[in-house]
């Protein structure tokens, strides 16, 4: 433990984790399978959105006259359908042409007035426009997006309308990381998987469950290995076959002071420990290092703080290992209408249940903080990110993240 840093702040947590470096590998995949992926490379559009100028709305197209009073007569030209055309149409004068939304507009017209506003006469294949076309129907091309402009910068997660826009863009497969593969382990004697028997002092394995979903959450793989034992040899066993299998080891369990606490034990004796506690309310204390060449989170075996530790140092480690700024950790401002114990040397992560109000958003504290209460984490809509040393009392307004 010589020299090893003990019980430091977040902040400092996160600049020793960001040393260590995470593989990454690209591959190009097609779009219909990049949904959640995080885009490798800058993606410059390939075309102008829209390609052409064309209608917002169906009505007809002609030339705006300034000097015209409207109700105005013009005959029919023809119908502009929203389709892939071998020729330009070109408006002639005193004419308007039919034009379907996202149609071409006819060379020659510069306006457009929804069908609404038109009253048509078969007979005479005339329309009559109410009042004057509107230029602004008109979409101009590349008035969203310029060909060669870069709208997705790597990193960014590709959220639904992301993936719609590399297609906008002319993009058929997309260059993304590979996830990487993030071992999840669970460390104590007590545990067993739910499905089975509980004798006395047992209870059912929970935490490499809740983490694999943070894991994939941060679109990446988890790979689950079944709980190990508190003894020396099966933890260096696995966390052998788990650093030859995978980018990333997450434990629980077994990092605090205690007797059968192997997983400190280990990194101590056999690892390379980079730094062990941090100054945090609840999940105090996590440990990082290196097992094998592999960058380990030594994470708290109680559930509520293994997934706070999680949300805090992980979630924050992978996202700068990917440049990626997303999905943001959403933090709201909220008044907190039960008061909250803070600490003066802690970040303190209370669970609280949000109400929207007309004065602002209101954080409640309705459940026992207890680190060992997973329910009142799952019935919680966000952590208090209180400072070391802020005010929880009732009435100040305070940075919420979002769980
Ligand atoms: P430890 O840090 O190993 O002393 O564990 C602290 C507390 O968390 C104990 O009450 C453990 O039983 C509990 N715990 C540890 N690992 C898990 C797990 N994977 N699932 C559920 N509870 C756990
Ligand atoms: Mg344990």
């Amino acid at each position: 433990m010589e020299g090893v840093p003990y019980f430091i702040s977040v902040e400092e947590a996160q600049d020793i984790v960001n040393r260590t470096p995470l593989p990454r590998r690209l591959e190009e995949v097609p779009l219909d399978d990049c949904h959640g992926r995080i885009l490798a490379e800058d993606l410059a559009s390939k075309v102008d959105d829209p390609p052409f100028d064309n209608s917002s709305m169906d009505g007809f197209a002609c030339k705006h006259d300034p000097e015209v009073n409207y109700p105005q007569t013009y005959s029919i030209q023809g119908i502009a359908p929203a389709a892939g055309e071998a020729q330009e149409r070109v408006l002639e004068p005193n004419k308007a042409y039919r034009i379907m939304t996202g149609a071409p507009l006819p060379k020659g017209a510069d306006s457009i007035l929804q069908i609404e506003r038109c009253t048509i006469d078969e007979e005479n294949n005339t329309v009559t426009l109410l009042e004057a076309p509107k230029p602004h129907f008109v979409r101009k091309q590349g008035e969203n997006l310029k060909q060669g402009t870069v709208s997705l910068k790597a990193g960014v997660v590709l959220t639904p309308s992301r993936v719609g826009l590399c297609a906008t863009m002319g993009y058929p497969t997309i260059p993304v990381f590979q996830p990487l593969r993030i071992a999840v382990l669970s460390t104590g004697d007590e545990l067993k998987q739910p499905g089975e028997d509980l004798v006395l002092g047992e209870v059912y394995e929970s935490n490499s469950y809740g983490l694999a979903g943070l894991v994939r959450w941060m679109g990446h793989e988890a790979v689950r290995y079944e709980a190990v034992n508190d003894t020396m040899d099966a933890l260096r066993a696995t966390l052998q076959q788990a650093s030859e299998e995978c980018d990333l080891i997450l434990t629980s369990g077994g990092v605090s002071m205690g007797e059968f606490d192997f997983v400190r034990k280990i990194m101590e004796e056999e690892g390379d420990l980079h730094f062990w506690r941090m100054k945090i309310r609840p999940g105090s204390p996590p440990l990082f290092g290196l097992w094998n060449q592999t960058p380990l989170f030594g994470l708290p075996g109680n559930p509520v703080s293994s997934h706070v530790v999680f949300r805090m140092l992980v979630a924050p480690y992978l996202r700068h290992a990917f440049q990626a700024d997303e999905p943001v950790e959403l933090k709201l401002r909220a008044q907190l209408k039960d008061s909250v114990k803070s600490t003066q040397d802690c970040v303190t992560l209370r669970r609280v249940t949000l109400h929207f109000t007309e004065q602002g958003i209101e954080a409640f504290q309705p459940r026992h903080q207890g680190s060992g209460n997973l329910e009142s984490l799952a019935s919680a809509d966000g952590l208090t990110l209180l400072q070391p040393g802020q005010s929880g009392e009732v009435g100040t307004w305070i940075d919420v993240l979002v769980l």
